[in-house]
């Protein structure tokens, strides 16, 4: 797996190094993973006075939490039109509302422990084709009209570039109370508050094996923890430590650039409002400006699995920027990475109990800034025995990806042959 050494946000962060653990440990959580999940998990458990050891493999906010598009989204990658249709309006509801806690809760803690993660307001999810646009007034319809929200409208052509300034879209849904961040400098925020509320975190700690048990134990190459309760919280980096928990969590590699700051008055005209972009196609393009303004966009998935080398992830995102950009077909691209996005079948998050005292919270399907951080305060609801709201998660189970990696990656080519099939089409 490569380093994210190469991404804008490693390169704009710093954080002290937390070392290994080393010998005997006994904890009442032991969490694994320090990504938005397992620091959100140890800083609400270690609120309610629980003793909290993380063990993270690699850097605080490695994974996909330190390197994503820093988009903090409310829903799911499933429409709510969908989720309404499949489980009933007043679950939809239910799940809507978690969201919106979600993205709320992402503001509220950047506000206290990340003042320099440089938090932007509003969300423009762009349409590339009318029926696209139907559909967002579908959604508006249910979140607005029956549900109350009242952050978001729907934009038509003719006002879009006051919002974003390219020709590629015909609409949008825009959304105020969602907004953009430095996601790993936010992680960063919530490892100290974690820390501060008593939580202990250690860095090059790869979790090797855990055993069932009361309490459990779980093994690194340097310690051994016994832990009343466990939270799994590596997302789609687990696959070797739960071979079978991960069967419903496919990872599917993306890709992320970072342009050199652009002049301002350009910046301004491309983003007028400042807001981050999303389209509604099934492999998207997202993208937001820095608060040094710098283009960081987002697109593209690895069917293979395997990472290409930079300078190709470099030209196919830098093609799909200049379709979106045109006036940035010369824009000098200063970093580009990449890394695992979790998609589950049913396009929900998976939560679920292993057995009573070992919880996992993964699959966000790229909605994860908002959702990750509410599991972790979830998590903690669980472990204390409010499981409640946890379990409106936990009862939706998502079905195993069967075929794994062969049968995605032959249902994500023909995604893109449709996607590109409809915009040859127009
Ligand atoms: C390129 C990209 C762009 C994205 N853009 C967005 C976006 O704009 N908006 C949005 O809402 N979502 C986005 N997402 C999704 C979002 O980033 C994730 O859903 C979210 O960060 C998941 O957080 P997490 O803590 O569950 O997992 P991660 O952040 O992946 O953290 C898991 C951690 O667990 C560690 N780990 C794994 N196994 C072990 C082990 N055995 N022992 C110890 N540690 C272990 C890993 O090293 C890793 O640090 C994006 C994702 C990617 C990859």
């Amino acid at each position: 797996m490569r380093d994210h050494a190469a991404s804008y946000y490693a390169a704009s962060s710093q954080a002290a190094p937390r070392p290994p653990l080393e010998g005997d440990a006994d904890v009442d959580v032991c969490v694994v993973g320090a990504g938005f999940t397992g620091l959100s998990s140890a800083l609400h458990l270690s609120l309610r006075g629980y003793r909290v050891t993380v063990l993270e493999a690699n850097r605080i906010g490695w994974g996909a939490s330190g390197r994503n598009g820093g988009q903090i989204l409310p829903g799911f990658a499933a429409s709510l039109v969908d989720l309404a249709a499949r489980h009933g309006e007043e679950n939809a509801r239910r799940l809507w509302e978690l969201s919106c806690e979600a993205v709320a809760l992402v503001r509220a803690l950047a506000a206290s422990h990340a003042a320099d993660c440089e938090l932007a307001d509003g969300f423009a999810y762009v349409a590339t084709r009318p029926a696209q646009l139907r559909h967002a007034r579908a959604e508006w319809a249910l979140m607005a009209e029956r549900w109350g929200y009242r952050h978001a409208r729907i934009v038509e052509a003719g006002e879009l570039p006051a919002i974003v300034d390219s020709r590629c879209y015909v609409g949008a849904l825009y959304d105020t109370f969602a907004g953009h961040f430095h996601p790993l400098r936010f992680a960063h925020g919530l490892a100290r508050a974690a820390e501060a509320a008593g939580a202990r975190i250690y860095e090059a700690a790869a979790v090797l094996a855990c055993q069932p048990g009361e309490p459990a134990l779980l093994l690194t190459d340097r310690a051994r923890v016994r832990a009343t309760h466990v939270v799994f919280a590596g997302n789609a980096y687990l696959g070797r430590l739960l071979p079978l928990a991960s069967q419903r969590v496919l990872p599917i590699r993306t890709f992320v650039l970072a342009t050199t700051p652009l002049p301002p008055e350009l910046s301004r005209r491309l983003i007028p409002s400042g807001a981050c972009i999303a389209d509604m196609d099934t492999i998207l393009d997202y993208y937001r400006l820095s608060a040094d303004r710098r283009l960081i966009f987002g697109g593209r998935v690895s069917m293979s699995g395997r990472p290409p080398p930079p300078q190709r992830s470099a030209a196919l995102l830098r093609r799909r920027m200049v379709r979106v950009f045109p006036v940035l077909a010369d824009a000098e691209i200063a970093y580009v990475w990449d890394g695992l996005v979790a998609l589950t079948g049913h396009r929900l998050p998976h939560f679920t109990r292993l057995d009573r005292n070992r919880y996992l919270a993964a699959g966000y399907c790229g909605h994860g800034v908002a959702l990750a951080t509410l599991a972790g305060k979830l998590i903690a609801e669980a472990v204390a025995g409010e499981a409640g709201r946890f379990d409106i998660l936990a009862r939706m189970k998502p079905p195993p990806v069967h075929g794994g990696r062969t049968v995605a990656a032959g249902l994500l080519w023909l995604a893109t042959v449709r996607q590109r099939l409809l915009e040859l089409l127009g």
